[in-house]
């Protein structure tokens, strides 16, 4: 205790970072101080400590979650938005489409990780004005705000990762191609274009982009040997009969394959 202020300070001192910070409470009463008062002081103390020690373990664990994820490319963006504004607002209400848009700008639009943790109150101020109201600080309802995302939630447009903690719940955003609303809304849009419909068995399926995704959408962006979600990018295409033992680029000769499922064939 040598140098210890008689008042400790509610900061942590350099060399009690982390768990050497939290000694046995004996040692409080050795130098006859009052012990209650001096308890009381270091357990508001701890307790800052281990706020700061389980902000700093879930900053770590955010870093470390996406990890295994493919984020997402800024050449990919253009792509994205045409999909969401053609498969995914047609299925939305106004204050769904402006949540979503306002979690897709602040994850994949903002570093190209689609997870990103929200709090109800920090939306309720951030994305919309209550519509029932004209006043400049008329905020929607937190009730609103949770069931938009409860709506956003089962349409699968945003998936809860782990539990909730104090900075909010931590989010990851999907696009249209991993929602299977928007690949069923997508279908009947095409089934309606003619000049889109499936190509004819004929055609190269392998080499023609429009084709290519044409066999991503009749597999619906599941690799076929895993099973693992795909989108437009993340999607590759395999021969059932390879080419040198006289397979074709047609449509029924090809399915949907993840790029480590592609690769461990090839070897
Ligand atoms: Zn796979």
């Amino acid at each position: 205790m040598n140098g210890r202020p008689r008042v400790p300070s509610i900061l942590p001192r350099g060399n009690e970072r982390g768990l050497a910070g939290f000694g046995p409470v004996s040692r409080l009463g050795a130098n006859g101080l009052d012990l209650s008062g001096r308890m009381q002081c270091n357990m508001n103390e701890r307790m800052e400590k281990i706020r700061q020690l389980l902000s700093e373990l879930e900053a770590e664990t955010e870093v470390a979650a996406p990890g295994s994820d493919r984020g997402f490319s800024a050449l990919e963006l253009p792509l994205i938005i045409q999909e969401i504004v053609d498969d995914l607002q047609p299925i939305l209400t106004p204050y769904d489409a402006a949540f979503y848009w306002f979690l897709f700008r602040h994850s994949i639009a903002k570093d190209g990780n689609p997870l990103l943790r929200v709090s109800n109150r920090g939306l309720q101020r951030a994305v919309v004005r209550s519509s029932y109201s004209h006043a400049a600080e008329n905020t929607i309802s937190l009730g609103k705000v949770q069931d938009t995302l409860r709506a956003l939630e089962n349409i699968g447009a945003i998936r809860k990762e782990g539990e909730p903690n104090r900075q909010g719940t931590l989010y990851r955003v999907l696009i249209p191609d991993e929602i299977q609303a928007c690949r069923e809304f997508r279908a009947d849009r095409l089934a309606q274009e003619p000049q889109l419909a499936f190509p004819a068995t004929n055609a190269d399926c392998y080499n023609v982009q429009e084709n290519r995704l044409r066999v991503f959408e009749r597999d619906e962006y599941i690799c076929r040997s895993c099973q693992k979600q795909l989108t437009r990018f993340t999607a590759t295409l395999d021969h059932v009969k390879g080419i040198a033992e006289g397979g074709d680029n047609s449509l029924e000769n090809l399915i949907t394959v993840c790029v480590e499922c592609n690769s461990r064939k090839n070897e």
